[in-house]
């Protein structure tokens, strides 16, 4: 008994960016990512800031702004390459806490807050010891 692999319902030539709006949709397209870029980002980390896999090569394309990134390299974080080349992108600006924009605007809020959770919790506290 094999596994079948999961087929994503997705059209790398004619994308639904409507469908890939949902991260669990964006993640689905990563399926067969090269592993030579899976060494340098990682699907989960280009999903969360709202980019899906093309097919081709390490080529993704945000499913909001419809900006493309590609030819990744080492120390390459998805979100601050997706804000640098992409500053005007609804779910960058979303997620900079526009609420004006936000409202006006139908997108993940799921997303939103999980990137607003993760944002509050950029610092830990440590505790230690004493003796
Ligand atoms: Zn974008």
């Amino acid at each position: 008994m094999v596994p079948v692999p999961l087929i994503p319902p997705i059209d790398g030539s004619h994308p639904d960016f409507i469908q890939l709006q949902s991260e669990s949709a964006r993640l689905l397209t990563f399926h067969d990512w090269p592993s030579s870029a899976g060494h340098i980002v990682e699907p989960r980390d280009l999903a969360a800031t709202g980019l899906f896999y093309t097919g081709h090569a390490d080529r993704v394309q945000c499913a909001f702004c419809r900006g493309c990134l590609r030819s990744w390299r080492p120390g390459d974080r998805p979100d601050q390459e997706h804000r640098r080349h992409f500053p005007d992108c609804p779910l960058i600006r979303g997620a900079a806490g526009d609420a004006d924009f936000r409202a006006s605007r139908t997108i993940d809020t799921r997303q939103q807050q999980q990137q607003a959770v993760a944002a509050s919790s950029t610092f830990t506290l440590t505790s230690r010891l004493v003796r």
